[in-house]
């Protein structure tokens, strides 16, 4: 079956060309209008609260170094796999030292999940967006490229970095007394369990 879509139309319409007349009309109403586009990168965007960007390794401001104590979490939580980490224990003190420290960012799914289950907030997802690259290389972070990735950000951040708080580091519906020392962040306002369901359930036991 043929269908035909034929507007219906009278003479008078016919004779002044009307959806002309009114396509015009749309036209210059537009053009001063002001404008919905957003001119990137002169204008840059607001990034919102929980933005899940670029892998970072938090530089401990202490040591210089990463917080990471290779506890393994996030390799075990990481759905896409993606994170790789090897490491060795101190002959003296017994604790463990990481040696590489990778992220096939490529294959990241972006959950959040690694850092919201790292006890000492090592690893997080910085507000920056803007990454890319020619080689598949430049999206494999190392433990090089992680911290760097964190100092870049800090920068662009500015301030005290120290008293930096990802939403992400505290994990939501928990009590405080479930978390480790690290994760018990003051998370801003906009980040509480109320109204959101699984928060909601929590909440009525007393949680927070
Ligand atoms: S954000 Fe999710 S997918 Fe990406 S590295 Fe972390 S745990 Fe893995
Ligand atoms: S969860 Fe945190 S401390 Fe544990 S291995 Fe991952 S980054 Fe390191």
């Amino acid at each position: 079956m043929q269908i035909q879509y034929k507007p219906k139309r009278n003479l008078l319409q016919t004779i002044l060309h009307v959806e002309i007349v009114q396509g015009m009309a749309l036209t210059l109403r537009k053009l001063f209008s002001k404008p919905i586009t957003r001119q990137y990168p002169q204008e840059r965007p607001d990034v919102q609260l929980g933005f899940r960007g670029q892998h970072a390794l938090v530089r401990d401001e202490e040591t210089g170094q990463s917080k990471c104590v290779a506890c393994m979490r996030c390799v075990t939580v990481c759905p896409s796999r993606c994170i790789k980490i090897t490491f060795h224990d101190d002959e003296e003190s017994g604790a463990r030292v990481v040696d590489t420290y990778d992220i096939e960012a490529l294959r990241c799914v972006y959950c959040g999940f690694c850092e919201e289950v790292c006890p000492v907030n090592a690893v997080t997802l910085t507000e920056v967006f803007e990454y890319s690259g020619f080689e598949r290389d430049e999206i494999f972070f190392n433990q090089e490229t992680l911290l760097s990735n964190w100092d870049r950000f800090a920068e662009e951040k500015g301030g005290d970095m120290s008293s930096y708080v990802n939403p992400f580091w505290r994990p939501r519906g928990m009590s405080k007394g479930n978390l480790t020392a690290a994760k018990r962040v003051n998370v801003p306002d906009e980040w509480t369990i109320e109204g959101q369901v699984v928060g909601k359930k929590f909440k009525t036991k007393g949680t927070e």
